[in-house]
């Protein structure tokens, strides 16, 4: 067993802990992140991708709102290249409450959120595809904001300045000494063996994991997985995020990201934060709710779905839980939990509860703690310290056109949906990215309206060519790469999307014999069962979705 020493440990590679790292960097300290997959493979590569004015949560939960609305602020300035500016709604339908837009305004100004009143003509200048029938809306600084730019920059800060990011390392249990932790123990995945890191401190960021860092620690932690779905349309539909303006509930969102759509989301407790299956009816749901504000997205292409799992944390002092059903009710603010005080271990510190948009100030408010045990002085300085990348601007939907405008050329096309390049791949596995859902992550490689028909061997050929001898096989990791491409397609296989599935399946199986048998390492590490042979072939499913038999959606969407 090769091992390994530092300071600090901190467990989990979504926003949390990686701005952790990042603040731990900046004062200074040497540090260690580990992350079971890559970096975003968890909640922070399943959300929205919604930079909170902090507007949603402005009637009941004003603390997260003052949370989002500063953090809004900050991220904007440190990491403008990683979010665009698009600005969001919330719009009054026939039949929504009018005394909630009251209190709707009320809780934004107690808030500190800017709203400005748009008359239905108002919004509609803004929102041509809106709803003839919406009353009024409220315009407020929401945002979007692209997760694995952000966790990019933030990693790559940290790692400038000496710390080390860990990927493909799942901890799998922790050496205790008495009251302290002396090692954790990880799993090198790659080369197939358990490493200790010797450490001062631990750092248990790993979101809706959080309870099982605990319980390996020995300490109770407790975690609700609050498991939301969410539905991408293959094209934007609105330039700016469109939230109905009513308490929020299913299919009440709708963020342009990208190319796309993502319409969201469900809120439901369930058992494990590794169940992110999708139900049809979910689909249906989004589809239809969200139809309401932009009526469009009824006869629209929907492309595939997700789930996640938000962090929400449960204090020992609650009662029960959220009763398995609807976890809106639990804050969405965030803890810092000292186990020192709390359960007697004396160098573990966790970090629960929280968004997206408040990644950072969750990392500063544990680091002040950890700081102050460890006797450093060095105040934070992430809110004011810019980003690697910060430089070029804000992000602009545009810009990959824009550059085909201004170098008269394309590129050697690999993927044409998102534009990437051969000399893009090429580079991104020079700089040592291994797997094609790397790229993905990294390019977007593959989330265009094809889904992978075509990019996906082009790139797992420059893979194979570029890996080092003894490496994963190619057929094997594009075989695990379609896997996922194709969970997301199963609960949303109808009209155009079904006929392209049909194609896809038709190059891949016909044309490099695979037969579905993979399946993706989220899946894999989450215990859920393999693919069957076959599971992963969309003729069956496709043929019969297409003649209406399945899919409550294919009568209206076989057409479309
Ligand atoms: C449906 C949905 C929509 C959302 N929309 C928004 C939004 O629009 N805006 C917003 O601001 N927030 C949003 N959120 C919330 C936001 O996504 C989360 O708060 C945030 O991503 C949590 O980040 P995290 O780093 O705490 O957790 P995660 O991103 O889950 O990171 C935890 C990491 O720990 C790793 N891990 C687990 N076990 C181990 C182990 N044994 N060893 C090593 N690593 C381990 C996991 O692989 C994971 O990468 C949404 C959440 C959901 C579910």
């Amino acid at each position: 067993m090769t091992s390994l020493d530092t300071d600090v440990v901190v467990v989990g590679g979504g926003v949390t802990g990686v701005a952790v790292l990042r603040d731990l960097a900046l004062r200074g300290v040497r540090a260690v992140l580990v992350e079971r997959f890559d970096l975003g493979t968890g909640t922070s590569g399943r959300w929205h991708g919604l930079l909170h004015s902090g507007a949603r949560y402005a009637v009941r939960d004003q603390e997260s709102a003052r949370e989002c609305i500063e953090e809004n602020t900050v991220l904007r300035r440190i990491a403008p290249h990683t979010i665009e500016d698009v600005g969001g709604l919330f719009v009054l339908l026939p039949g929504d409450d009018e005394a909630y837009a009251g209190q709707f305004v009320d809780g934004c100004r107690a808030s500190g959120i800017p709203t400005e009143e748009l008359s239905a003509a108002q919004a509609r200048r803004r929102e041509p595809l809106l709803a003839p029938g919406v009353r009024l809306a409220y315009a407020v600084p929401d945002g979007g904001i692209d997760s694995w730019g952000l966790l990019r920059s933030m990693a790559a800060d940290a790692e400038a300045r000496g710390c080390r990011v860990l990927v493909r390392h799942p901890v799998v249990g922790v050496e205790r000494d008495g009251d302290r932790i002396a090692a954790v123990r990880v799993h090198d995945r790659v080369a197939g063996e358990d490493r200790l890191i010797g450490c001062q401190w631990v750092v248990n960021a790993a979101g809706p994991w959080a309870g099982e860092i605990g319980r390996m620690a020995g300490v109770p932690i407790r975690m609700i997985a609050g498991k939301g779905v969410m539905v991408v349309m293959a094209s934007r539909y609105v330039r700016g995020v469109v939230n109905a303006c009513r308490k929020p509930a299913d299919g009440d969102i709708i963020v342009p990201q990208h190319e796309v759509a993502v319409l969201g989301t469900t809120s439901v407790q369930v058992d494990s934060p590794d169940d992110i299956t999708v139900a049809p009816a979910d689909v249906d749901r989004m589809v239809d709710m969200c139809a309401q504000m932009v009526p469009s997205i009824a006869s629209g292409r929907v492309l595939r779905a997700f789930a996640g799992s938000r962090p929400l944390y449960q204090p020992e002092s609650a009662d029960g839980d959220s009763g398995g059903g609807d976890t809106r009710e639990v804050s969405r603010t965030f803890t810092v939990l000292d186990h020192a005080s709390r359960d007697g271990l004396a160098n573990m510190l966790s970090i629960v509860g929280g968004k997206l948009t408040t990644c950072r100030q969750m990392a500063e408010a544990l680091v002040d703690r950890l700081a102050e045990r460890m006797g450093v002085t060095e105040p934070c300085r992430t809110a004011t310290e810019p980003l690697p990348g910060a430089d070029h601007g804000p992000h602009r939907l545009a810009a990959p056109l824009a550059a085909v405008e201004r170098e008269v050329a394309y590129g050697e096309l690999v993927c044409e949906c998102e534009l990437v390049t051969r000399d893009q791949v090429r580079a991104a596995v020079a700089g040592g990215l291994t797997e094609l859902e790397d790229l993905r992550r990294k390019l977007r490689l593959g989330y265009g309206p094809c889904q992978a028909a075509f990019c996906a061997w082009r790139a797992a050929g420059m893979l194979a060519e570029g890996r080092p001898e003894g490496s994963e096989d190619a057929l094997a990791g594009l075989e695990r790469f379609l896997e996922e491409r194709w969970r997301g397609q199963q609960a949303t296989t109808w009209g155009d999307q079904a006929r392209q599935a049909l194609l896809n399946h038709a190059i891949y199986r016909g044309t490099f014999d695979l037969r579905g048998a993979g399946r993706p390492d989220e899946a894999a590490a989450a215990g859920l069962a393999p693919a069957e042979p076959g599971e992963g072939d969309p003729t069956t499913r496709v043929g019969s979705e297409l003649v209406g038999e399945s899919n409550g959606r294919t009568s209206s969407k076989a057409g479309g």
